[in-house]
């Protein structure tokens, strides 16, 4: 869901590109966003296109041909970042684990002494194919022991969870804007660190890509040069500022807490109908609670029953995932509590037409003890 103040800035008068005002615009945008990712990076940005596109531009930019880049591969996006790596010449090494699992810290490290010289340590903070939170705090020093920038998705996580670039040593990280911060899709919200930054500047060969050239967009978004590069979606922009607007109006810790007190009420819920969470404690994402199944119920089925009755849309599995969990999401405007209890009532009607012994209005029950316990600490959306 997206809310009406971003549609109705959706639909402002448009500027021009180098109009003063619009100019004005983009420096609101890059304070707001360096709050978001808790940086201080000059070359905070929100770049045209979607998350991919952020994805693209951070991996173009930063792998030379014939550099190594140590890829955390537990899912969907881990495995296009290798591709990506590759693509630009570079050398994935990529560090596998299960579906759900996260990458463990000693096999990055492993890894690094064994491979260098490693240009980057790649990981996805919050992948969304699996549910898996990737813990990210000490990543940021090991890389540096080694001489490698460290990169991070952040398309899922930014918004919802704590996203701590600076403090985390994290040099460049990138976002998409319709997951937790509740914006259409179109940019992708993107910072770069010094260090990241004097790596583009001394490439060897320019990156391949001129359309995401970060050393070119840098100058149009440095206040002193706004050299013309393409043309800003300016619409887009608008939207963006006013869904960042309303991420601090509500604060990023009430948002976080947001998140996880309807997600634990979610998942105590579909605990009691025999769904429980693929990842293991510790390293679940709120807003993307990836569960496994409980055997003899037709999980199409009860998706598109869940579409065509009721208006709500689970994500089913990807890849060796499929068929075996849902995916439901409680990103930014959508993550609220009415939703979650619409939810459990929904599927315990579905699970009791398929036969499934239940006891009416347990699952919903169990949700709302939690949110009973978690009164006054938390707003959980209306
Ligand atoms: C959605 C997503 C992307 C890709 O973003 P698009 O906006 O679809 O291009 C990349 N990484 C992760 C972890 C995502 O969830």
């Amino acid at each position: 869901m997206v809310h009406p103040r971003v549609l109705q800035a959706l639909g402002q008068p448009l500027l021009g590109h180098l109009d003063p005002v619009f100019l004005a615009l983009m420096n609101e945008i890059q304070a707001l966003l360096r709050a978001t990712f808790h940086t201080e990076n000059e070359f905070t940005i929100a770049l045209s296109g979607t998350g991919s596109a952020g994805m693209e531009a951070v991996i173009a930019n930063l792998i030379e041909p014939g550099d190594r880049a140590i890829v955390g591969v537990n899912g969907v996006f881990g495995s296009r970042l290798a591709t990506m790596i590759e693509r630009s010449g570079g050398i994935p090494i990529r560090i596998e684990a299960p579906w759900g699992a996260t990458i463990p810290i000693e096999a990055l490290e492993q890894e690094l002494a064994r491979s260098a010289p490693v240009k980057a340590v790649v990981l996805v903070h919050a992948e969304t194919s699996t549910g898996a939170r990737q813990p990210l705090e000490d990543v940021g020093a090991l890389c540096r022991a080694h001489d490698a920038l460290f990169i991070v998705d952040a398309v899922t996580s930014l918004g919802g969870i704590p996203v701590e670039v600076d403090t985390w040593g994290i040099d460049a990280c990138y976002s998409g804007t319709q997951k937790c911060l509740s914006c259409p899709p179109g940019l992708a919200p993107l910072t770069v660190s010094p260090r990241g930054m004097g790596v583009i500047r001394k490439r060897q060969v320019p990156c391949h890509s001129w359309y995401l050239d970060l050393s070119l967009i840098a100058d149009y978004w440095n206040d002193h040069s706004r050299a013309y590069h393409h043309t800003a979606p300016i619409s887009m922009l608008y939207g963006l500022r006013e869904a960042l607007r309303l991420v601090h109006e509500e604060g990023l810790p009430p948002r976080i807490a947001r998140h996880q007190v309807n997600s634990d009420a979610l998942m105590a819920g579909l605990q009691t109908l025999g769904l429980s969470p693929l990842p293991s404690p510790g390293h679940r994402l709120p807003m993307l609670n990836c569960v496994t199944l409980p055997d003899g119920i037709d999980e199409a089925m009860v998706r598109t029953h869940l579409l065509q009755q009721y208006g709500i849309e689970l994500g089913g599995g990807l890849g060796p995932l499929r068929g075996r969990v849902w995916r439901i999401g409680l990103m930014g405007e959508s993550c609220r509590q009415a939703h979650v209890l619409t939810l459990l009532n929904a599927l315990e009607e579905i699970f009791a037409g398929q036969g499934r012994p239940a006891q009416p209005g347990r699952a919903v029950k169990a949700a709302e003890e939690v949110y009973t316990h978690s009164l006054g600490s938390a707003r959980r959306g209306a």
